[in-house]
């Protein structure tokens, strides 16, 4: 008996305080509810309060949303993310598509100035446009120096440097090789051996006589040829980072042709996330290797699927070894990364022609460098530090 009073009393007990608390309990709930709705009804009512400026500088998460922008916020005091717009333009450039994406006060403004800044450089150093600085050196081949552009100055300068270095894997004066190949044209074919041995005398990066001076190129021999197609397209991407940054853009992505260059973050503050192409992929969109995680940084891929033809079932691409004057076999894309888009571009082909072991030995002794090596079975090989950034 006594047991269970002593049951009944403490059930009771507990059911006392159990409905005390959720009485509590209730009492909290309806208090926040109501500092909530008063606090919502003054935000609202009194923007004058500043309460909306504070609110609405909030950090915002990407893509920006910009259908509610209200476009006469009294006070503001400094113009704000929320005043960034996003934009994003592509065209076709250096026989690639080029393709901009930038986020900031004018975007619009600013990539039209990153595409002028790119065309500009088109303009200079195309093989293909009659009086570019490229095609000027080259119908001098033989004869009188060639006043250039100090951009193209520049460029030519650095790919004869990068030459040395790679002990002409890298070679600018591939020129006559291509042409023999076809390459630069719509019917690329196999040359004959004669063709080949032919164009190889003419090539030869140690030859090239640079006057910084005077900002003079010349090709000592007759049917010499520069061909920048390796090194150019990170130039222009380079220069057309540039020239968002000047207009004030602070997160773009600029992708020539497989040369990308990253400005600042995504603008949630995240990295760009980039896929590489897997180079036997069926689609685009198939990668191979990590996504890479990139700020402030250009990553370059080359690919023996970006310009080939097959001929009695056999592959021949438009990279080629200087030596042999043979397309590569060793190697099936390379990725660099690096802080500079020049300098992305112009590895990327070098690494390829140096191919899996001495490229990835070159890269170790570079520094701020690093490459992901797809060889011809499909190995991914990868220098110390490849997305440890
Ligand atoms: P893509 O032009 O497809 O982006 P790359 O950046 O690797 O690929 O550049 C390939 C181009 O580089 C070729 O089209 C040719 O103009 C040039 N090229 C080919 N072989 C060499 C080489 N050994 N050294 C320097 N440039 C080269
Ligand atoms: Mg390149």
């Amino acid at each position: 008996m006594g047991g269970g009073f002593c049951l009944k009393w403490e059930y009771g007990k507990r059911h006392r305080e159990s409905t005390r608390r959720r009485r509590r309990l209730c009492l909290w709930v309806l208090l926040i509810a109501v500092v909530f709705i008063a606090g919502y009804v003054v935000i609202q009512s009194s923007s004058s309060y500043g309460f909306t400026w504070a609110i609405r500088n909030l950090p915002r998460k990407f893509p920006l949303d910009f259908t509610n922008t209200p476009t006469n916020i009294e006070n503001a005091p400094v113009k704000t993310e929320l005043d960034s717009k996003e934009s994003s333009r592509s065209e076709f450039l250096m026989d690639t598509f080029v393709s901009i994406r930038a986020v900031g006060l004018n975007p619009e403004q600013a990539i039209q100035a990153a595409f002028d800044e790119m065309h500009e450089i088109e303009s200079l150093m195309s093989r293909h446009i009659p009086d570019s600085d490229v095609s000027r050196i080259n119908q001098a081949a033989g004869g009188d120096p060639v006043r250039v552009n100090d951009e193209t100055f520049h460029v030519v300068e650095e790919a004869i440097r990068w030459a040395d270095l790679t002990q002409g894997a890298f070679d600018i004066t591939i020129g006559p090789l291509m042409d023999v190949w076809g390459f630069g044209g719509e019917n690329p074919t196999v040359p004959t051996v004669e063709e080949i041995e032919q164009a190889r005398a003419l090539v030869g990066w140690d030859l090239v006589e640079l006057d910084s001076e005077n900002r003079t190129v010349r090709l000592p021999m007759q049917g010499m040829s520069i061909d920048l197609g390796g090194i150019a397209k990170g130039y222009a991407a380079l220069k057309g980072a540039q020239a968002l940054s000047e207009c004030g853009i602070s997160h773009a992505l600029i992708d020539a042709g497989g040369n990308i260059v990253s400005i600042g973050s995504r603008p949630d503050g995240e990295p760009w996330q980039i896929g590489i192409r897997d180079p036997r992929g069926e689609s685009m969109n198939d990668t191979i290797g990590p996504t890479l995680s990139v700020v402030n940084h250009a990553v370059a891929t080359s690919g023996d699927y970006e310009r080939f033809f097959e001929h009695d079932g056999k592959r021949y691409h438009h990279i080629l070894d200087p030596k042999t004057g043979m397309p590569v076999e060793m190697v099936r894309s390379v990725t660099v990364l690096a802080e500079d888009a020049l300098c992305a571009d112009m590895l990327s082909t070098a690494v390829f022609v140096l191919g899996p072991d001495e490229g990835i030995k070159f890269v170790e002794t570079l520094e701020g460098i690093s490459a992901m090596i797809v060889d011809s079975a499909g190995n991914t090989i990868f220098s110390t530090g490849f997305n440890e950034m």
